[in-house]
């Protein structure tokens, strides 16, 4: 069914503000008014709310969070939504940002103990793009921030 994706964000951004009120991170959303996505709602809510409780936790007290979507048409004309997830936060060293989508991996024990989570965030958002026949990458610089990019067709074959 197609989702309607600003009313479909609002909705998971309040749901993120109380946890980024605590931290006094201030959280944004950008979203077309108009733009609608052929996907799976519980699969998308999974891979949204994973993405931004990352940011918020990999991110310092009074930093930013923003969720910004755009409508894009790929080399060969395909519909595409370009979903970004970025923070100010304390970022993910080059040699790691390779192996963070697999199961279990955390960049450093010591500085992710206190957030308690098991590494299989991730993954899990890496296995719900692809069953949208979608992308995910990431980009960081240490100490700068951290933007996560989920390419996923408008429209399911
Ligand atoms: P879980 O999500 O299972 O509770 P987790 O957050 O540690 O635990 P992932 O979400 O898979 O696991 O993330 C893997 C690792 O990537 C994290 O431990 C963290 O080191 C790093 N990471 C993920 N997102 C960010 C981010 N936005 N900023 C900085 N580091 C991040
Ligand atoms: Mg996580």
């Amino acid at each position: 069914a197609p989702v309607h994706l600003a009313s479909f964000c609002g909705s998971i951004i309040d749901t993120m503000a109380t946890v980024a009120e605590k931290k006094r991170i201030a959280l944004h959303a950008d979203i077309p008014e108009e733009l609608f996505i052929e996907a799976d709602e519980d699969k998308l809510r999974q891979i949204l709310l994973n993405l931004l409780s990352n940011a918020v936790s990999y991110t310092q007290d009074g930093g930013k969070v923003e969720l910004k979507v755009r409508e894009l048409q790929d080399a060969e004309g395909t519909e595409k939504v370009v979903i970004k997830v970025t923070d100010t936060g304390i970022g993910i060293p080059k040699k790691d940002q390779p192996r963070i989508f697999e199961r279990f991996y955390r960049v450093d024990k010591a500085r992710s103990r206190s957030s308690g989570g098991t590494g299989l965030g991730l993954s899990i958002v890496k296995h719900l793009v692809e069953l949208h026949h979608g992308d995910i990458s990431v980009d960081s610089e240490l100490g700068i921030g951290t933007t996560f990019t989920v390419e996923l067709p408008m429209l399911q074959e």
